[in-house]
């Protein structure tokens, strides 16, 4: 299958693509997202949609979710074809630029790049039990989409990081009863969330692993081993959230023959790759004073688009000019 040429394709539809989306259409470029997750939104929408954000200009607090929600309404605001659901495997130059070709076999033509990959097309860390796979969406759980799921339910959550903390202080109102599943008594999360949850009504199950899914259709209970002791244990619960990291790899994007410095594609202060015409922002960019936060992950792209327009006309004008002043 093979597609129409656009001016840009942006690999990776979380905040930093979404914005490069948005401030290509601005500067009249045809946009392409592409995207190995269902959902556009990046992180917010995938890994903590639920929790506040506190460091966005001129919100003061905003949920990750209602965030997401108004970013993809900004970056498809100029109606970017979107093809989602399809990983980025592979790049090859050609006369006008280049074709990515997805995991599927679709072969997409463009004349410019900006890779937004995040941490790449990333994947929860899985318990490695059986059943587990045939028990998600049937009470196991890697990140949280509606908390209103646990509402008066047995939720148990596994992990000792601030994911896992996190969700034991926002479910506390939701969830019936609650545990907290940890293979040692060390957290890899903040002190005040750590003493809150001591504090609070969540069982913890601390020196255990869980070893057993239980339940016909549906989780009803998981067997607990103690590191220590290897004694076992039965817990009843309705839902396990698995909170013990992501895999992140860059996976296909490593071939693509960029310089990488610790999985980070190295940039100039253009935000452009050593492949001419290919851009990177956002998390997945390495450059001296990189910060890993959505607040300049956007400005990078904003900067980058404006770069991604003058290498396809070196008549334009880098500065965009006002969108204040801009009839949208
Ligand atoms: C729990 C948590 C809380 C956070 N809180 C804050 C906060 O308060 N403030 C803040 O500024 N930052 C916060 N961050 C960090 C912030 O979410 C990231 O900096 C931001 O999401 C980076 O945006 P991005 O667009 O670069 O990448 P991402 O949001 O990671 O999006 C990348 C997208 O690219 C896709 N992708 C990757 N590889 C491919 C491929 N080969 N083909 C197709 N698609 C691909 C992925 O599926 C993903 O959707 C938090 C992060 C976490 C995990």
């Amino acid at each position: 299958m093979s597609m129409n040429t656009v001016d840009v394709t942006i690999i990776g539809g979380g905040p930093c693509g979404l914005f490069a989306s948005f401030y290509a259409g601005l500067r009249g470029m045809s946009v392409r997202i592409i995207d190995s997750l269902p959902e556009l939104g990046g992180q917010l929408t995938a890994l903590y949609p639920e929790k506040y954000v506190f460091d966005m200009p001129g919100f003061p607090k905003v949920l990750a979710k209602d965030l997401a929600r108004d970013l993809i309404e900004q970056g498809t605001q100029f109606e970017p074809e979107l093809v989602l659901e399809e990983t980025a495997q592979s790049i090859e130059q050609t006369e006008n630029g280049y074709v990515i070709t997805t995991a599927s076999g679709k072969r997409l033509p463009t004349k410019t790049v900006i890779v937004s990959a995040g941490a790449g097309a990333f994947q929860p860390t899985k318990l490695g039990v059986e059943r587990e796979d045939e028990m998600v969406g049937a009470g196991i759980h890697y990140g949280v989409r509606d908390k209103s799921v646990f509402k008066g339910k047995r939720l148990a959550i596994v992990g000792g990081g601030d994911s896992a903390f996190d969700w034991c202080l926002n479910l506390m109102d939701t969830a019936d009863h609650m545990m907290l599943i940890h293979r040692r008594d060390v957290f890899r999360a903040h002190e005040d969330s750590v003493e809150k949850v001591k504090e609070s009504r969540v069982e913890m199950k601390l020196w255990y692993a869980v070893k057993e899914l239980h339940g016909n259709g549906s989780l009803t209970g998981v067997t607990v081993e103690n590191t220590q002791t290897k004694e076992t244990e039965h817990l009843e619960c309705d839902h396990l959230i698995v909170n013990i990291g992501f895999k992140s790899s860059l996976g296909p994007l490593k071939d693509w023959g960029f310089e990488i410095v610790k999985n980070q594609i190295v940039v100039n202060d253009r935000y452009e790759t050593n492949l001419p015409g290919v851009f990177a922002v956002g998390d997945v960019c390495s450059f001296d004073g990189k910060l890993k936060l959505i607040a300049t992950g956007v400005g990078e792209a904003a900067t980058a688009v404006c770069f991604a327009k003058t290498y396809l006309d070196p008549t334009a004008k880098l500065f965009p000019g006002h969108s204040s002043d801009m009839d949208l």
